[in-house]
């Protein structure tokens, strides 16, 4: 029905026609479309517009991005704390000339988070020290950036965590909590004994994942050595099946950094040459 008919005056024109417009209507009207950049900002916006002579629609995008710019901003601190990375680790922090064993171009690539959007799987092997966590930690960032959903957890909380919620019959939200995230970072499979039921808690945790999310793991023991980690050996096959299926595996041969300064001085010696494993998905001897 018409406003004339109704009897109501026609809001659309009553919007229309109201200037000027307080400063406190302005901001209330900001505030509630949550557009709480430009109101923050909004005199120096319309000042900087002003000065590099905006049109009103070219003011508008411009306003517009600055939201944008917050949003973004926000919602990737929101996921970076989500994700509960132990500490922040960048890829530009990665010195590729300490580890001559890893591509540049192949670190560059898993950067663009293609393998995280196709759900694939990634092992990041070799020894203590060798930058691991650190690669873990700058990847799962690049996917928080992206957008995606990330969730880093070392392998011994995970494997504690799942074990005692199987424990109290909890195992069922555990298991989709942790399958909830688009990429789940596993970190430092195989430094310490795991528990009797870690092959068949961990096993659920992979399959439900599978082809769903991503998975990243960092481990010091070569997959051949998986059953030993998981005291199964049969369970551990059938983790790596799924694991491999879709996967990219780096392996460093290359000297710890952490060791770096005290092997500089000659405190100890520098161990054997460096090699690479290119990622076929299959391990070489250690
Ligand atoms: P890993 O997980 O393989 O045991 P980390 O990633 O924990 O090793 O590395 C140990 C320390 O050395 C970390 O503080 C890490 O940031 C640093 N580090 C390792 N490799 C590099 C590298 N190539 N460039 C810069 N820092 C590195
Ligand atoms: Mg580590």
């Amino acid at each position: 029905m018409s406003p004339a008919k109704t009897g109501q005056p026609d809001r659309r024109q009553e919007l229309m026609v109201t200037p000027p417009v307080s400063v406190l209507e302005l901001d209330d009207m900001l505030t509630r479309l949550r557009l709480t950049a430009i109101r923050d900002q909004l005199d120096n916006l319309l000042e900087e517009a002003a000065r590099k002579e905006l049109n009103l629609r070219e003011a508008l995008a411009w306003m517009l991005a600055a939201e944008i710019a917050r949003k973004d901003q926000r919602r990737i601190a929101m996921a970076m704390s989500i994700a509960k990375f132990p500490f922040v680790r960048t890829l530009e922090g990665f010195e590729y000339e300490a580890q001559p064993s890893l591509d540049p171009g192949q670190i560059r690539e898993l950067a663009t988070c293609r393998w995280v959007a196709n759900g694939d799987t990634l092992l990041l092997l070799g020894p203590p020290g060798v930058g691991k966590t650190h690669l873990a930690v700058a990847l799962g960032r690049e996917a928080v950036s992206k957008g995606y959903t990330v969730q880093y957890v070392s392998a011994m909380e995970l494997i504690s965590t799942l074990a005692r919620a199987h424990n109290q019959t909890a195992l069922e939200s555990r298991l989709s909590q942790y399958g909830k995230s688009k990429l789940l970072i596993i970190d430092e499979l195989g430094y310490l004994p795991l528990e009797p039921d870690a092959a068949h808690l961990f096993f659920q945790l992979i399959s439900r994942r599978y082809e769903r999310g991503s998975v990243l793991i960092t481990s010091n023991r070569p997959v051949m050595e998986w059953g030993e980690v998981f005291g199964d050996q049969v369970v551990a096959t059938a983790i790596l099946d799924r694991l491999l299926h879709h996967s990219h595996v780096l392996t460093v041969r290359g000297d710890s950094y952490r060791l770096r300064e005290k092997r500089r001085s000659g405190l100890i010696k520098t161990s054997s040459a460096v090699s690479t494993i290119p990622a076929t998905g299959k391990e070489g001897s250690p």
